[in-house]
């Protein structure tokens, strides 16, 4: 089980389709490896698109999922809302726990050591994944065991998901399923776990332009 999530804010965009493709890929990795956020987000879909977009942004991060619960029964009256979200919606065949999460391999097409890897630094190499949406750059990486990056802070954001191994800043540890935010504030090095490679699939460098009143309220993971 990870210790580091994604926000009730993400998870809600997320289930709106209101995420751009590659963090709605970040959600759906993570959610294929954290029954709690995989349940958060089942609960979200069960919802229904209108019922969430009804409610105050500016009251959201107020809202609990009881809140939200009780108004889907006030609102039960209205009848059932269309089904939303439905090109983000997980399959069950997405949760099967493997080394590479399900919405992941359905972009690489094939194992992870076959992958175009270029070196960045001694110890750490790359591999684009090619997504649609400008300005956003999707990558894996692989940071050989033991190995610590360089210190730096991000022009954008970064959104980290560690798919293999684990690495420590000074944030705290962050181990396979575990995903990290960090904002152009967040000056970091991260250090990889002795004894196995780290990969970790990242987000970054640009901003995390959402769309719609949900979107908006993207917050950095909640860690508990
Ligand atoms: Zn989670």
């Amino acid at each position: 089980m990870p210790e580091h999530h994604l926000s009730e804010e993400v998870l809600m965009a997320y289930a709106a389709g209101s995420l751009p493709e590659a963090l709605s890929l970040v959600v759906a990795s993570h959610a294929t490896l954290c029954p709690s956020c995989r349940a958060d987000v089942e609960a979200y879909e069960a919802l229904g698109g209108s019922l969430i977009e009804d409610i105050d942004p500016a009251a959201l991060p107020e809202a609990t999922l009881s809140d939200i619960f009780a108004r889907l029964d006030a609102d039960e009256a209205g009848g059932a809302s269309e089904p939303w979200g439905s090109t983000h919606t997980p399959a069950r065949r997405d949760f099967e726990n493997s080394s590479i999460p399900r919405p992941l391999r359905d972009y690489l097409d094939q194992d992870l050591a076959a992958l175009a890897w270029r070196p960045v630094i001694r110890g750490v190499e790359e591999a684009e994944i090619k997504l649609a949406g400008a300005g956003v750059r999707t990558r894996l990486m692989r940071i050989k065991a033991g190995v610590a990056m360089p210190r730096h802070t991000h022009a954008g954001e970064e959104v980290t998901l560690v798919l293999e191994g684990g690495y420590s800043d000074a944030e705290g540890h962050f181990a396979r399923g575990d995903v990290q935010i960090a904002d152009p504030s967040v000056d970091h090095q991260p250090v990889a776990d002795e004894g196995e490679a780290c990969i970790c699939l990242v987000v970054s460098d640009a901003p995390l332009k959402l769309t719609g009143p949900i979107g908006r309220l993207l917050n950095p993971f909640i860690s508990y």
